[in-house]
């Protein structure tokens, strides 16, 4: 048989489909409303990005030494200024173009501070901080302060909990942010749930309905978009409602009363609500152990949902979560106070740290 006489059959196939092919429909099918909220979240997401993303990288690095070249501890420049500034360091010096990197102490810090402490304290203390994300690795220049225990929860705890929070504060990429950020957020609500329904009812609500004015609010609404194609009787009971909390006779009411109704307010405050992370926090009634195991399951929940592979040398999930002594490892500044000695090693009077209250007050001087 010869190509030219082909099977009627096949060519008939052959064309419907091609012909199908042809006017086949290129755009994609229609996305399904779930689909459309994400991806509509996605795009308000990525818009947001730019306000999100840190505007300088988390960590300067400055070392500080002590008077006989002792490292001591690394530290933000913001700290490095502050110190320099009440002349308690000097800035070693730098070339034209270079920053600022070191800067020695003019006092000799307490000793005490890295006695008592384990290696892997010392290590995260002494340790020059990489600006990429911990997750994975990324050094793309935008990065996401990411607290590990959520900050709502840790703003709650009793300020010795606070004053170590620099080991649970993690640089993330944009995108390892959002692969963990939603799973917090779940695990967060989760427990604010539990704590809002372990209230009484009447404490449940963040806010309480005025309900008068709801009402009010309600008719005015209609009587706004719909008094046209309303049935005589609800229009003269929506106007005679709006007409009373306005104070003129239902004949009189304008557009304006109508307008303020609309605008009228419509709920207040609970004043028997309470936070729902205040709530949680308090039922650990500041117990120590059951502080430290509340911030050590965070961790752990994070290793699990991040899986970072580059967190910070000397950190561990159960690395102490409050810090008793003086030395801050948020920075390698002092909690509280900066002990000064002098060369007898004699007590000098103490300077408050810059970040505490005392401190800021100082530094405003
Ligand atoms: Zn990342």
């Amino acid at each position: 048989m010869s190509s030219s006489s082909a099977n009627p059959g096949v060519v008939l196939f052959v064309s419907t489909l091609f012909l199908l092919i042809s006017f086949h429909d290129p755009k994609p099918p229609p996305l399904t409303p779930l689909e459309q909220q994400a991806r509509n979240k996605q795009e308000r997401y990525e818009r947001l990005l730019p306000k999100l993303t840190m505007k300088r990288t988390m960590y300067d690095n400055i070392s500080m030494h002590a008077p006989d070249d002792r490292f001591v501890c690394t530290v933000s420049l913001k700290k490095a200024r502050w110190y320099i500034k009440k002349e308690l360091a000097d800035a070693c010096p730098f070339a034209e173009g270079e920053s600022l990197s070191k800067i020695t102490l003019r006092f000799h810090p307490d000793k005490s501070e890295l006695e008592g402490k384990s290696e892997e304290q010392v290590k995260f203390q002494q340790r020059v901080k990489k600006n990429i994300c911990v997750a994975c690795g990324s050094d793309s220049g935008q990065y996401m302060r990411h607290y590990i225990v959520p900050s709502t929860l840790r703003h709650w705890f009793p300020k010795k909990y606070k004053s170590h929070h620099s080991h649970d504060i993690v640089i993330l990429c944009p995108a390892c942010h959002a692969r963990v950020m939603p799973a917090t957020g779940r695990r967060l609500t989760g427990m604010e749930r539990v704590a809002i329904f372990r209230q009484p009812p009447a404490a449940r609500d963040p806010h309480i309905i005025i309900r008068e004015n709801m009402e009010v609010h309600n008719a005015a609404v209609a009587l706004d978009k719909h008094a046209g194609s309303m049935p005589a009787l609800a229009l003269e009971k929506h106007r005679q409602r709006v007409a009373r909390w306005c104070g003129v006779e239902a004949s009189e009411l304008g557009a304006e009363c109508i307008r303020k109704a609309i605008g009228a307010r419509t709920r207040e405050d609970n004043p028997l609500y309470v936070c729902p992370a205040k709530l949680i926090v308090e039922a650990m009634g500041g117990d120590d152990e059951e502080l430290a195991f509340f911030v050590k399951e965070w961790r752990r929940f994070f290793t699990e949902t991040a899986e970072p592979k580059h967190m910070p040398e000397g950190w561990g999930i159960d690395s102490p979560v409050t810090n008793e002594s003086m030395v801050d490892l948020r920075g390698g500044g002092f909690t509280e106070y900066v002990r000064k000695t002098d060369e007898m090693g004699r007590d000098l009077p103490r300077t408050f740290h810059p970040d505490s209250a005392a401190g800021r007050r100082v530094a405003a001087e």
